[in-house]
């Protein structure tokens, strides 16, 4: 095959970047361009990561080395599927990687989920961290809020709920975000899991930090701290759910400190009904769970309704299928053994198509876990190649691409112009001392990363 090797990797987050940074520095000569949707780069820790999470977002820094390499070249504000098919970008690479992510939130399907108030997580994310994606702008009238689901997503929603708009000015979010979160009028937020304290999907840390506000009150009924014999055995297996309980355990045991917002964690409470009046929400109407040995639950028959005006679902992520690459409904990921694209879920591979990140395995884990999974996927790239398995594409040229994106009229984003959007980013962070606020309308986006003649 001519050298070197030319792979397109689809999707800028953690997973793409990781499988970029693996590809460029393996033995074999490889030349990635990384596509992206976005006007910008690095996917959920741009637009998931919570702004009160300025450690994570750090880990941006090390994403960012990665992206100065000389051998990516990143491509932004192009939707593979739309602006490109599939088929064509085979004609410009040996080899795709689709690490596309999901960001759609997962519904929990009970009756009362069309009322005004529910919402998605996701959406909420994408409101406060300023993607032009979703509206910009939020009702935050009620005062009693649930949310539903026991993940770090919930975690991250209801803190941002719990806390007050100047705990967050000093983060990176973007003026009309704090001039909504002034107005936010909720008092108490209850969070509800169906399971018990162990089966609980937070990480300790995430579930310690939230008491560290000192707006924010966390209560948890020490009725509800139960294990049976398999969560028992579930905290001996695994550190991070005995730290999870420990924690949860001294957050029932221990005296109130008097925090104006309380945050309430529900365990054994499956939401079964949001109650609404006049299209509006009146409450939520759990089932009272109890442990069946196996770390899975029973109803026992008992309901409460809980007087709440906002549902917030937190039960999480979906992926947004790529246009002409096979997608698994059921499993919410693209068919593929081990990272290489399958025809369907036991299929044969598709030659010269791979997957990593959260569209490989489901949307669980965290970014860090993006890693490993790009080593599986292009150590079996690379693999391939050298077994001659991989159709040399027939456009070689970088320039090629380039070419057809211009017929097409499409106002690339590059990486020189993530540093001009950054610069942008950091300066209007500058007069109150914030690292950053973020730009948030795609045009303006486009503007700063985009094409410079126009
Ligand atoms: C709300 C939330 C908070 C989180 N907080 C944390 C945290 O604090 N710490 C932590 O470690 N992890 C956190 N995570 C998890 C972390 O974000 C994921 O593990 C990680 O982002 C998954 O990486 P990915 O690259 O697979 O997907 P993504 O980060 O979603 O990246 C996928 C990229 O592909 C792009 N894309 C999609 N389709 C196309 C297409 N057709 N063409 C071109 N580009 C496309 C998307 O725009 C996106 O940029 C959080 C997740 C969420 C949802």
């Amino acid at each position: 095959m001519t050298s070197p090797l030319r792979v397109a990797v689809v999707g800028s987050g953690p997973a793409g970047i990781y499988a970029s940074d693996l590809l460029v520095k393996s033995e074999v000569d490889v030349k990635v361009d990384l596509f992206e949707k976005m006007p910008a780069p690095f996917g959920l820790i741009r637009y998931g990561v919570a702004p009160d999470h300025p450690r994570i977002k750090g880990i941006v820094q090390s994403l960012h080395n990665v992206m100065e390499k000389e051998d990516i070249r990143f491509l932004g504000n192009i939707e593979i599927g739309r602006d490109v098919t599939v088929e064509e970008l085979q004609d410009y690479y040996d080899a795709v990687i689709f690490a596309t992510g999901a960001t759609a939130d997962r519904l929990v399907n009970i009756p009362g989920e069309d009322l005004e108030d529910v919402h998605g997580a996701g959406e909420f994310v994408g409101f406060y961290d300023g993607n032009p994606n979703f509206k910009r702008d939020w009702d935050l009238s009620a005062e009693s809020v649930a949310v539903i689901g026991v993940g770090n997503v919930s975690l991250d929603v209801s803190r941002i709920l719990a806390k007050t708009a100047d705990e967050l000015l000093v983060t990176e979010i973007p003026d009309n975000v704090y001039q909504t979160l002034k107005t936010n009028r909720a008092k108490e937020i209850h969070v509800f899991g169906r399971r018990g304290p162990a089966q609980a999907k937070y990480t300790p840390k995430e579930l310690k930090e939230l008491d560290e506000s000192p707006t924010i009150e966390v209560i948890v009924d020490p009725e509800d701290i139960d294990y049976d014999a398999a969560s028992e055995e579930a905290r001996r297996a695994t550190k991070s759910t005995d730290l999870v309980c420990q924690t949860l355990e001294g957050y029932a045991m221990r005296e109130t400190k008097g925090a104006p917002h309380k945050l309430y964690i529900h365990f054994f409470e499956a939401p079964v009904e949001i109650l609404g009046k006049d299209g509006k929400v009146t409450g939520l109407k759990t089932e009272r769970t109890e442990l069946d040995g196996t770390g899975q639950v029973n109803g026992t028959g008992k309901f409460t309704e809980w007087p709440v005006q906002a549902v917030y679902s937190a039960v999480g992520y979906h992926p947004q299928d790529v246009e002409g690459v096979p997608y698994d409904e059921e499993k919410a990921v693209i068919p593929n053994d081990g990272g290489h694209v399958l025809r369907d879920n036991g299929g044969e591979k598709i030659p010269g198509l791979y997957t990593t990140g959260w569209i490989k395995r489901g949307p669980v884990g965290l970014i860090g876990n993006t890693k490993s999974d790009a080593k599986d996927t292009t150590s079996m790239l690379l693999a391939d190649h050298l077994a001659g398995e991989l159709t040399e594409a027939t456009k070689r040229d970088p320039q090629d691409i380039l070419d057809l994106l211009a017929s097409r009229d499409i106002a690339v984003t590059t990486w020189e112009g993530w540093h001009r959007l950054d610069a942008a980013e950091r300066a209007a962070g500058e007069p109150q001392e914030r690292e950053r606020v973020k730009i948030v309308e795609w045009d303006d986006m486009v503007r700063y990363a985009g094409p410079q003649d126009k």
